[in-house]
């Protein structure tokens, strides 16, 4: 009855019993009917895979690898994948709803990224020899022990390698928890992992909930916390790693803005934001869900969004045509529908969408939505919506009065601006506060250094930046050596 059944998890390398007898359903949100099996995780489940990652980090097995070594399991793991990749794209939209020619782009992007980290292990001196007042010093990089890596259900298989693949190559033992909604690309995960042979207690995958991943945050023997989630589940497992004084890095929401300058080109500026701001069906922390338009352009751009959001295609995720899908959980519409009642009573104009799509009656559906005449103090401006629904503010004035508007949040994860003086375009991308910017597009590069600022989080991911929050210095002093 079910298109996947498991019930074991992958810990350390075998394939083992739950230590409970719970099962967790996964709903389609396309169809509502239940997909796959799962079995439900408890604190018994992460303590062994815990106390199997401690184990294979005492063994120093894999740690002790030089990391070219260590470089070319992962890339055989990234073979691994790619021989998966059609599969892994279908079980995240049958879990998700991620529209198929996105789900195909994006899980190829996640194999990418993992080579590319492997590429990027060229620029990390993992020994150096130092001389100073004090004499000769070895200055080494080593991994900071077991890590966790959490990852939502709003890109799952993306968002698991983009912490797993760096941390093992830091020669660390990692536990990935996938969010226990979208757990069916963590399975292909551990299944090439085991292919991959990995060695023995390098990688568990458990997909979980949340108590079980407060259970993991919390344990003892975990070194470090990567945490892919919502501002607030980021700030509660902060205070429990600063309370432990354990290394966590967070890479959390967002409400990032798009600006329009008066001199805008609109053929660059629409097929950008049609990506930009429904990317995932606005299921993206990166999503460019506030656009901040010049007075003089307001009304011709509010009526090309409204345009292009009504040329979507609203349907079955599965069909290679469709660009919007349902949303991840029907919490997840309730969520999106209650803010755009929050739209309306606010005084928002609702230019496009605001409902279900009459032509589908079952499955988490909602229209890709614009809103205009949006301030930027209102709800639907400083907060997360996570769907598909587009705030437009105009602006008066000058490009600071614009920067002013973008930096007025408190969330600093992306950004966007439109124009062809590139001058004003860098002055513009170096006054907003956000982790990355893109100008005239938008762009995720797998090359650079991603993440937050202000309540987006702390720390970076992709490129040697994401495999530096795996690692810790280690200093050796030999003055007898001088
Ligand atoms: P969430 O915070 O509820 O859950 C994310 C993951 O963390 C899940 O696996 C969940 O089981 C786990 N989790 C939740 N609370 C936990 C706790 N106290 N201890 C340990 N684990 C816990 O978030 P969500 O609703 O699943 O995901 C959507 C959010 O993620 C959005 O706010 C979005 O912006 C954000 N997000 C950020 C990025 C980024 O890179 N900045 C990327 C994707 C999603």
């Amino acid at each position: 009855m079910y298109e996947y059944e498991y019930d074991e998890f992958f810990i350390g390398g075998h394939w083992v019993a739950p230590a409970g007898d719970g099962t967790v359903e996964i709903i389609s949100p396309a169809t509502e009917e239940a997909v796959a099996v799962i079995p439900e995780a408890t604190e018994a489940d992460i303590d062994a895979a815990v106390s199997s990652a401690r184990a294979a980090w005492d063994r120093r097995t894999w740690r002790d690898l030089y990391p070219a070594e260590r470089g070319r399991k992962v890339l055989r793991l990234a073979e691994v994948l790619d021989s998966r990749a059609d599969d892994i794209a279908r079980r995240v939209t049958l879990e998700m709803g991620q529209p198929m020619a996105l789900s195909a782009r994006s899980q190829r992007g996640a194999i990418g990224l993992i080579r590319s980290f492997v590429d990027a292990l060229d620029r990390i001196v993992f020994e150096e020899r130092r001389t100073g007042p004090a004499g000769p010093a070895l200055v080494r990089r080593e991994g900071v022990g077991v890590a966790a890596a959490i990852s939502p259900w709003n890109g799952p298989f993306f968002l698991s390698a983009v912490k797993v693949a760096p941390a093992l190559l830091a020669g660390c033992s990692v536990i990935a928890k996938p969010a226990d909604n979208t757990p069916l690309s963590g399975y292909v995960l551990a299944e090439a992992a085991a292919e991959a042979d990995l060695p023995e207690g390098v990688l568990s995958v458990v997909p979980a909930g949340r108590e079980a991943g407060a259970h993991l945050v919390a344990h003892p023997g975990v070194n470090k916390v990567s945490f892919t989630g919502s501002t607030d589940s980021g700030r509660k497992i902060a205070a429990v790693c600063g309370e432990q004084l354990k290394r966590v890095s967070l890479e959390l929401g967002g409400k990032s803005a798009a600006i329009a300058l008066d001199d805008v080109d609109i053929e660059t500026l629409v097929p950008a934001l049609v990506a930009g701001s429904f990317y995932n069906t606005g299921q993206a922390c990166t999503a460019l869900t506030r656009l901040v338009v010049h007075r003089s352009r307001y009304d011709e751009v509010v009526e090309a969004m409204a345009q292009a959001a009504k040329n979507m295609v609203v349907g079955d995720p599965l069909d290679q045509a469709t660009q919007i899908g349902p949303l991840a959980t029907a919490a997840q519409r309730n969520r999106v529908e209650a803010y755009i009642g929050i739209g309306k009573s606010e005084g928002a104009r609702l230019v496009h969408g605001g409902g279900r799509p009459a032509h589908l009656p079952k499955g988490y559906f909602v229209e890709p939505t614009v809103f205009a005449d949006v301030r930027n103090d209102m709800r639907i401006a400083q907060e997360e919506i996570f769907g598909p629904v587009l705030s437009v503010l105009p602006y008066d004035g000058t490009d600071d009065d614009a920067i002013a508007i973008a930096n007025d949040s408190k969330y600093g994860l992306h950004g966007a601006v439109f124009t062809p003086d590139r001058a004003r375009a860098e002055y513009v991308a170096a006054r907003v506060e956000s982790g990355t910017f893109t100008i005239n597009g938008y762009v995720n590069n797998p090359a650079a250094p991603f993440g937050g600022v202000k309540g987006s989080g702390i720390g970076r991911e992709f490129g040697a930046e994401g495999i530096d929050e795996f690692l810790e210095y280690h200093t050796i002093n030999d003055p007898a050596a001088a």
